[in-house]
């Protein structure tokens, strides 16, 4: 097959745009579902097909990014074949999109037709007009009671024209698009059966891929993926030449190379892949039996090697310690508790994970891990709870640059979409960070609701989520995403409140509770197991104070111990991992565990503490 009838287009979305959903129904009316996934799809299945791992359903995100190939009788009646290539629909993940936008000849922009665009949009657009990508603005859910589709096609002009797109990517075509009722329309008014208008724009404004069929062979190697049967798979893009089984020269980032025997070769297709005899130029392929084999390497030929320039990643923004659990819980709850063994995941994790860097830390068991932002390393705690890890993180810190002589901090675009009534609620916290306003509207069809956009430095976002839901009462929903450096902006407020520390090991009792109540909130409940330096509550004052919550009570007559029975205790504040790590301060870590979140001390006992406090205190004055 020719690559005149091949399409390379990657999908970009903000979280529940409907990518998702939308993919799943171009599968289905491309023809591509066997019976039994029509059943499943009948059955509610939908929309488990593009984000497969759980985590990423949970957390509604894209952290890998996956391909799946679509085919379309054209009106030309040629059959094409689009690659579908998804794009992590968080910015923190700015390594992954910068990697498999270089698959892409196109992109398929998907916008809420009630949202609008969203700052994550903006950050993975930016980088695809960079490239030189055009777009194709699909606008979703024109069916939604409150959709305004005109508007946002607009908004999605300005936007353009903010990130300075040029005059052919300005002139973008716009599709109006219900996926629930399977609809595409070039008008929203306009009535229409089928998806078919998608198919055509992709095939129509998506230009073939521009490649040499006949010069050196290149692939660009962009994604790797796992089989227990034959080990690495390597994916990427042939950029030029034709990749056969047999001999190939892998070109690694860092002057390696090695000579490799290609033993199997797939393109997309469908969810699925299909073994093929050889790839042209063009085309986006699986590739068995090459390893060593990293992203960014180029697969090219042994007797005219011609690698392209490696990947360049952006660099991260935020730092943290990962450390082994060395509390007195520690090894109780996990499989994998040893340095030894997060040494080795961390290893594992950085051969894929293109964004993330690890250091030693001041101590054997100690390692900085840096990314590109609170979610990133987030989402990497939570998969290795998960995979049965314990360890300790610590609070996280954004890393300073300096630029021409000048000390920088990274700074995020954020946003804010809260009911009216909290505006300003909402401007005096991020006033405090330090955040100036970018844009504010209204928006509901009663103005009910504001849109706020701000510029604030990443330091002021640790520790802002919790603080703005309690300030609106959970109404905000926030997204934020790094926008650039800037000199630094000063001091930001930190947490305010002192904590309550346990001072004796044992077992949480309402009667400690109790006694503690007018203290402030607890974050542990009676029954549960705590530590000597765990951090068990919130004072309402701004010093750290020792208490005992394990205390019982001295039993001196049986009406006493009914009372301590009855008493009721205020329900526990529930720390997510999330939350317990914008909580922290530097003297505290977060322990993790596949079955609990804790919050402690540094130096657990009390005494050894004081001393260090006192010390740091000494090393202030001087
Ligand atoms: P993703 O996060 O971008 O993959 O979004 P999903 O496809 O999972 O969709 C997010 C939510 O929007 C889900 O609750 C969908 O049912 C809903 N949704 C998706 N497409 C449409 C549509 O065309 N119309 C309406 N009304 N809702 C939709």
């Amino acid at each position: 097959m020719g690559v005149e009838t091949l399409r390379n287009v990657a999908v970009i979305a903000h979280v529940d745009h409907g990518k998702t959903t939308l993919v799943d129904r171009l599968l289905y009316q491309s023809g591509m579902f066997r019976n039994e996934d029509l059943d499943k799809l009948a059955g509610g299945a939908l929309g488990l097909i593009m984000d497969s791992d759980p985590l990423e359903r949970e957390r509604g995100i894209t952290i890998f990014s996956k391909n799946c190939a679509l085919r379309y009788r054209g009106g030309d009646d040629r059959e094409y074949r689009i690659n579908l290539i998804d794009t992590p629909g968080h910015a923190d993940f700015g390594g992954e999109v910068e990697r498999v936008l270089r698959m892409a000849d196109g992109v398929l922009l998907l916008v809420d037709a009630y949202e609008g665009p969203m700052p994550q949009t903006r950050f993975v657009l930016s980088k695809a007009l960079k490239l030189g990508l055009r777009p194709i603005v699909v606008v979703t859910k024109i069916d939604r009671s409150n959709a305004r589709p005109y508007d946002v096609a607009h908004e999605v002009l300005e936007l353009l024209i903010e990130l300075g797109a040029d005059e052919e990517a300005l002139d973008f075509p716009v599709v109006y698009v219900s996926a629930r009722e399977g609809r595409a329309l070039a008008e929203p008014e306009d009535r229409g059966g089928d998806l078919q208008l998608v198919f055509d724009t992709i095939v129509e404004h998506v230009p073939p891929p521009r490649a040499d069929a006949e010069a050196t062979l290149q692939m660009l190697v962009t994604t790797l993926d796992y089989s227990d049967y034959v080990g690495r798979i390597a994916i990427g893009r042939v950029f030029a030449g034709r990749l056969e089984c047999g001999e190939v020269l892998v070109a690694g980032g860092k002057g390696t190379r090695t000579l490799q025997r290609v033993q199997e070769l797939h393109v997309f297709d469908g969810l699925g892949r299909k073994q093929v005899d050889s790839v042209p130029a063009g085309e986006i392929c699986a590739v068995v039996g090459l390893d060593p084999v990293d992203i960014g390497d180029t697969v090219t030929c042994p007797d005219d090697p011609q690698p392209l320039p490696p990947i360049t990643v952006d660099e991260p923004t935020l730092d943290m310690i990962f450390r082994v659990n060395d509390g007195p819980f520690g090894g109780r709850e996990g499989r994998y508790v040893t340095t030894r063994h997060i040494r080795a995941r961390l290893d594992k994790e950085l051969r894929s994970n293109v964004a993330l860097r690890v250091a030693p830390g001041a101590t054997p068991d100690e390692f900085h891990v840096s990314g590109r932002g609170p979610m990133h390393l987030g989402i990497l705690l939570e998969t290795l709870r998960r995979e049965g890890f314990e360890l300790c993180a610590g609070k996280p810190k954004v890393i300073f640059k300096e630029i021409d002589g000048v000390i920088c901090e990274p700074v995020e675009r954020l946003s804010v979409d809260c009911p009216m009534r909290c505006q300003s609620a909402v401007m005096g916290l991020v006033g405090k960070r330090r955040a100036e306003s970018v844009k504010t509207y209204s928006r509901g069809e009663d103005g009910g609701s504001v849109y706020l956009e701000f510029r604030i430095p990443a330091r002021g976002l640790i520790g802002l989520r919790s603080r703005m839901l309690t300030a609106t009462r959970g109404e905000a929903v926030m997204h934020h995403v790094f926008d650039s450096y800037e000199p630094c902006k000063g001091e930001v407020p930190q947490r305010q409140s002192g904590v309550m520390v346990a001072s004796q090991t044992g077992t949480v009792t309402t009667y400690a509770l109790d006694a503690l109540s007018d203290r402030g909130v607890f974050f542990v409940r009676p029954g549960e197991e705590v530590y000597v330096g765990q951090i068990v509550g919130e004072l309402g004052s701004d010093k750290d104070i020792d208490v005992n919550p394990v205390k019982t009570k001295h039993f001196t007559n049986v009406r006493s111990a009914a009372k301590d029975d009855g008493a009721c205790v205020k329900a526990p504040r529930e720390m997510t991992l999330e939350a317990a790590l914008e909580y922290i301060q530097d003297d505290e870590l977060v322990e993790i565990t596949p079955s609990a979140i804790r919050m402690r001390k540094r130096v657990l006992d009390p005494g050894e503490r004081r001393r260090a406090t006192r010390r740091r205190g000494a090393g202030k004055v001087t």
